[in-house]
Parts: structure tokens; C-alpha cells; sequence
């Protein structure tokens, strides 16, 4: 089972003078059970994008199957929208906004409410979703969610989703405007929510670095266009292409391809964790275990600072 994609166009506007094409001839295949990424500057089309794959937005052009669901444009038929928005859950960027109820408990509630599922079902779902997004579930039900931090507020705003058992699950920039621990939060969450609840993933970044972290594929975007749909270590290879799109490589492939210029090379990087393993293959075999290279890991992605790599972070 897969979405296919094919040929899809989008102009908003059209037929006025402010018609604005944001999508041409996307043919895109995604498998049931991929981690894909989709990366793309301001304005690429990604959200126009992921709006299609719910049926946020009216096919003009082109046609959408999500695994039996068939999306073709003019195509009027109520049942087939509404499978499919229980199918694709969609976390938009600060969910949170979007919590409105007056407990927590019943904002989660909302979505498996309205797929019409009894009461007995929906609690016990609502209780799931709040557990699976590291909640406890006592403590928090009867809380109204404008008293939880910013963090608790996107995950309950996840439960709310994830309480819908898609089977898909599509993130527009899940940890926009969080800390680095609160993202450092979210992205392990989305790990757990892969393996536990939606096994197709699809999150928007623009955060190369955050991105190569999870996915197992990346699609490039650009201009309306699926720009690069490549194994990630060809994909890097093309940086002054991703670089003409406003677009970087990883900070782990930079820094291995500069040790790479002195004469040692690491194989294959395309993110941290590779990264370290790499250099441990190469330099200790012997002396590290897994919990080093985890550390090492962690340690070595606190680029932000500029203080990993004794500076290098800063300079690459
Ligand atoms: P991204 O998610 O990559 O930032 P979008 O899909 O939001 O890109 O936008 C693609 C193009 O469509 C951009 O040029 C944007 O300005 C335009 N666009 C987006 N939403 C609208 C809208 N509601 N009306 C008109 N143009 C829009």
C-alpha cells in the first residue's frame, strides 16, 4: 500500500489577476511505513502540498490515491474525504493554537468524538494518545490546557490527533518555536508515534540538520517542484544546487566532507549519529561502546553552541 502522486498542480487565485501558481507536475510515491522528510524554502509549495494529502485543498489537477482512497479533481464524493481525514492526521505548525476546549481530557476527545465512536472507545483512545505522548494521563485530564507549558500544550494538541489512529501522520514544522530541549522532545516523540501509532510519517522542516536526524528519505522542493528525490548521501553531494534553492547540507556531512579535504575519509555521513560511528570505526575501534558513542552523539549536537568539535561548529 503507498500514496501516489501523480502530476499535481496547484494555482490559488486562479483566473484573477493574484492567480499564484504553488504546485507543477508533482509525482511523488510514498510507502506505507516511510519516514520521509519534505525540505524546501519559503514558499516552495510544501504545505500546499500536505494540505492535498487530507483534503484540506480541492484537486484542480492531477490525482492523489492514499493507499484505497482515490482523490481525482471534480470528484464530489463526501465518504472518500471523510476516510481520508481519518486516515492522514495532520499536526499544523503551533498545534497548540488550535486547543479550545476547557480540559485537556476533552480536547483530545474532539477528533475521535466526531469519527462517530462510542464513548467507551473514544476514552479509551483519549487515554492512549495522552500516555503516548508522555503526558500522565491523571494529572493532566481535568487541567484546562492554557495552564500547560508551551511544550505540554503541543503534545496534548498531538494526542488530539494521534487519538484518531491515523495512519498516516504528516507534522508541518513540529518544533517551530520550542527550545532545544522541547525540540529535542518532539523529535522523539515523533520516533515513538512512528513505531507505536502512525507507521507512515511525513514532517516539513527546513532544519536540514534536525531533519537527517529521523528520516529516511528526503524531498527536496522547489519553485512548486519536487526538486531532489535522492538516496541522502547523493542528495548532499549537490550542495551548491540545494545552496542556488536557500537550502544547506548537514552539519555532519560539512564537517565530513572538510575532513575529507585533509585526506580522511569517513564513507557515507549524512547526520550526527553517522558521524560519530564513523570516526569511532575509524580511530577506536576497541575502546568505545555504544553508551560512549551515544554520548559522543548527543554531545557532538549541541552545535548551536559552536562548542562542539572544540569550535568547529561554528566554523563549518
Ligand atoms: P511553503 O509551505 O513551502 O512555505 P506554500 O505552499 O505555503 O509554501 O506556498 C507556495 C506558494 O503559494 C507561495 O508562493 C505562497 O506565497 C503561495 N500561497 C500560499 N498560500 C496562498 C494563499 N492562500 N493564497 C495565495 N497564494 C498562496
Amino acid at each position: 500500500m503507498r500514496i501516489e502522486v501523480k502530476d499535481l498542480a496547484f494555482t490559488y487565485s486562479p483566473g484573477t489577476p493574484f492567480a499564484k501558481r504553488a504546485l507543477d507536475g508533482i509525482d511523488l510515491s510514498i510507502e506505507e511505513g516511510d519516514f520521509v522528510g519534505i525540505l524546501g524554502h519559503t514558499g516552495s509549495g510544501k504545505s500546499t502540498f500536505i494540505l492535498h494529502l487530507n483534503g484540506l485543498i480541492k484537486l484542480q489537477s492531477g490525482s492523489i490515491d492514499v493507499f484505497d482512497i482515490k482523490l481525482v479533481p471534480d470528484k464530489k464524493n463526501k465518504q472518500d474525504l471523510r476516510k481520508l481525514r481519518g486516515t492522514v492526521g495532520m499536526v499544523f505548525q503551533y498545534p497548540e493554537y488550535q486547543l479550545f476546549e476547557d480540559t485537556v481530557e476533552k480536547d483530545v476527545a474532539f477528533g475521535p468524538k466526531n469519527l462517530g465512536l462510542s464513548q467507551e472507545e473514544v476514552d479509551r483512545r483519549v487515554e492512549r494518545a495522552i500516555r503516548l505522548v508522555g503526558l500522565d494521563f491523571e494529572d493532566i485530564r481535568g487541567r484546562a490546557p492554557f495552564e500547560l507549558s508551551g511544550g505540554q500544550k503541543r503534545r496534548v494538541a498531538i494526542a488530539g490527533i494521534i487519538a484518531m489512529q491515523p495512519r498516516v501522520l504528516v507534522l508541518d514544522e513540529p518544533t517551530a518555536g520550542l527550545d532545544p530541549y522541547g525540540k529535542e522532545q518532539i523529535l522523539e516523540l515523533i520516533t515513538r508515534l512512528k513505531k507505536e501509532c502512525s507507521p507512515t510519517v511525513i514532517v516539513i522542516s527546513h532544519d536540514v540538520d534536525e531533519i537527517t536526524r529521523f528520516a529516511s528519505r528526503i524531498v527536496v522542493f522547489n519553485d512548486g517542484r519536487v526538486a531532489f528525490d535522492l538516496p541522502m548521501n547523493e542528495l548532499f553531494r549537490r550542495s551548491e544546487e540545494l545552496a542556488a534553492m536557500g537550502l544547506e547540507i548537514p552539519r555532519a556531512v560539512r564537517i565530513a566532507d572538510k575532513l575529507r579535504a585533509r585526506g580522511i575519509d569517513l564513507g557515507d555521513v549524512v547526520n550526527a549519529d553517522d558521524l560519530v560511528r564513523a570516526i569511532v570505526r575509524k580511530f577506536d575501534k576497541n575502546n568505545m561502546d555504544e553508551t560512549d558513542i551515544a554520548k559522543l552523539s548527543a554531545a557532538q549536537f549541541d552545535f548551536g553552541s559552536g562548542e562542539a568539535f572544540g569550535g568547529a561548529g561554528g566554523e563549518v
